[in-house]
């Protein structure tokens, strides 16, 4: 559960330390989907991605509780987001990713100031070796998503969102782990339950929408999508709970939907939205949304991408 009172202190934690990011709208996307859209640009926030928020926020409770050491597992925005929280406050950190880790991310990370440790290639073998080092360095583990702490800072874009977009009808997240969705529907229900929220997930790593039909979390054998920040195979322990209560529909996208969402908001809007963050536009412009004509909410989570791969996309 994540509390009002939790999203409160963590909107009053990040003012002044991430940035409110704005919403971009396309008269070509108003006119190709029937809607109002408002594109929730979080592919322009600080390290390229939403993870700051729940990063900063779980880190600063931390240090409040005497941390003197960061562990996170992830080659990805969450291993950007700790690593670059960790040198604004002053804690060192260590950030455990593959063997087969993408160097531009591992560059990324190491240019942050966080020392990186390769391990493994499966997430399990990354979890356990950073249990290990949390022991060891009597460190603190930031999780990426299932921690109060974290969904509360991701669900201040949902506050945003409600300053920033007048009367919306839906609001389209993506979900991985489902750390951002769980905070953004908790503020947007709480404050007007009315609004619709819609997760998103690529066809290939559906764990979330199979876990739905399920009625319990389940676990898929392989995530394979350009989507690389969603490949989560299950959904979180406490994610999952909080995604049955307040997420009213999730949809899923194919890999040629994710490709053509992406090229969209580079040809057209000028914007470079990774795969992970172009679902959300993905869902919508394949006409899976229902809406009836209002203001339509696509958040774009992310903006890191291997330069070299937007070759790979636009082919
Ligand atoms: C992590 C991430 C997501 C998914 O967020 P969860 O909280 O894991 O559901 C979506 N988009 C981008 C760009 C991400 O980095």
């Amino acid at each position: 559960m994540i509390t009002i009172k939790a999203l409160n202190e963590a909107r009053v934690r990040l003012h002044n330390t991430v940035h409110v990011t704005p919403v971009l709208t396309s008269r070509t996307l108003d006119e190709q989907t029937g809607a109002s859209v408002y594109i929730k640009s979080e592919h322009l926030q600080k390290t390229g991605s939403f993870k700051i928020r729940g990063a900063t926020n779980c880190v600063m409770i931390a240090k409040d509780q005497g941390a003197r050491h960061l562990v996170a597992a992830s080659s990805g925005n969450h291993g950007q987001a700790v690593a670059f929280v960790a040198r604004e406050l002053g804690i060192p950190a260590t950030i455990v990713i593959p063997e087969n880790a993408n160097a531009a991310k591992e560059e990324a990370i190491r240019n942050y100031g966080a020392e990186v440790v390769h391990v493994g290639t499966t997430s399990s073998e990354r979890l356990q070796y950073a249990e290990q080092l949390v022991e060891q360095l009597n460190a603190t583990f930031i999780p990426p998503y299932d921690d109060e702490a974290v969904m509360a800072g991701q669900g201040t874009v949902g506050l945003e969102i409600l300053s920033q977009v007048h009367d919306p009808e839906v609001v389209i997240v993506p979900i991985g782990g489902g750390g951002l969705i769980s905070g953004i529907s908790t503020a947007i229900k709480h404050i007007n339950p009315k609004i619709k929220v819609i997760g998103v997930e690529p066809e290939n790593a559906s764990d979330t929408l199979k876990s739905r039909k399920a009625g319990q979390r389940i676990t898929i054998d392989r995530a394979d999508t350009i989507a690389d920040g969603l490949r989560a195979s299950t959904p979180g322990e406490m994610t999952f709970p909080i995604i049955e209560e307040h997420v009213d529909d999730i949809i899923t996208v194919s890999e040629e939907e994710i490709r053509e969402a992406f090229v969209f908001y580079l040809s057209r809007m000028k914007q470079v939205v990774e795969p992970s963050g172009s679902v959300t536009l993905a869902a919508l412009r394949s006409g899976k949304v229902t809406h009836h004509g209002g203001n339509v909410v696509v958040v774009a989570s992310g903006g890191n991408l291997d330069l070299r791969a937007i070759k790979r996309f636009v082919e």
